[in-house]
């Protein structure tokens, strides 16, 4: 599933070039999560302002009232600035043709969605983006608001993360990932955590995520950036996807298991309660 890395590598492959781009067509494949909210034809002619994003949804602003795509990949989207793009293919539910490329998301799941709206604060884009938690990087997350934050909550402090709620981004991977490097039970109730240790998470949050920019994403299956390029975090990961392993840290085994249907990888050697 594409996660807040990948994404946020989506937006920088096509925020540039799509800038100042004239919408000459958008087609449709099959039905998306949601539907598109407008009819297409009436995107014709407009003029992209950029692109921004907020969790993992993107928004492309269009200038002149024209409003906005609010744009998510779901279990299996992703999003390419084509040249000289083809007909497209069966899993291309949406094309839209600019002057600067054929923006296509392929999505084999349709778990994804581009939805229009007339602004970021109106339906239905302030509905889908109401229930989000901070962003990783707002210096306003501070440390003591976000053990603030667990302490309110009972939830185990993986499916807190998971959740966005609290902080955005933490996907499965990094979610597994920053706990570990932080040193703390996945299974821990969030509101059991200490001032200090919750400090601790939020930094590991952070520079994983950092770490997982840096490399491009993870590299998932059904994951390609703007350029069609793999990512390499997942190579680097400590725990994910390592079940059976050493723990690079204290030569314990990696552990498996299921936290609210999603696979939970840490080491019980080093990740106290
Ligand atoms: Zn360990």
């Amino acid at each position: 599933m594409p996660e807040l890395p990948e994404v946020e590598v989506t937006r920088r492959g096509i925020d540039g070039p799509l800038r100042g781009a004239r919408v000459q067509s958008v087609s449709l494949g099959k039905p998306l999560r949601w539907p598109l909210g407008i009819e297409p034809s009436r995107l014709d002619g407009a003029v992209v302002e950029g692109v921004s994003r907020r969790g993992k949804y993107l928004w492309l602003q269009f200038g002149s009232e024209a409003g906005g795509l609010l744009m998510h990949l779901g279990m299996s989207g992703s999003l390419a600035l084509l040249q000289d793009a083809g007909p497209p293919g069966p899993h291309d539910h949406f094309s839209m043709q600019t002057t600067a490329g054929t923006l296509r998301l392929t999505d084999p799941r349709r778990f994804g969605a581009i939805v229009w709206s007339a602004a970021l604060e109106h339906e239905p884009a302030a509905r889908l983006l109401s229930r989000l938690g901070l962003e990783p990087f707002d210096p306003a997350l501070t440390p003591g608001l976000f053990h603030a934050a667990l302490k309110g909550r009972r939830t185990p402090i993986k499916a807190l993360l998971l959740c966005g709620e609290v902080v955005v981004g933490a996907g499965n991977i990094y979610a597994c990932e920053a706990l570990h490097t932080a040193g703390i039970d996945p299974r821990l109730r969030s509101d059991r955590i200490s001032k200090p240790r919750a400090a601790r998470l939020l930094e590991a949050v952070r520079t994983t995520l950092e770490r997982a920019l840096a490399l491009g994403g993870s590299t998932l299956r059904d994951f390609r950036d703007a350029h069609g390029m793999d990512g390499e975090f997942q190579a680097e990961a400590l725990v994910y996807g390592r079940e059976g392993q050493d723990c690079s840290r204290c030569g314990g085994i990696v552990r498996r298991i299921v936290q609210a249907q999603r696979s939970t990888f840490f080491c019980a050697g080093c990740q106290r309660r």
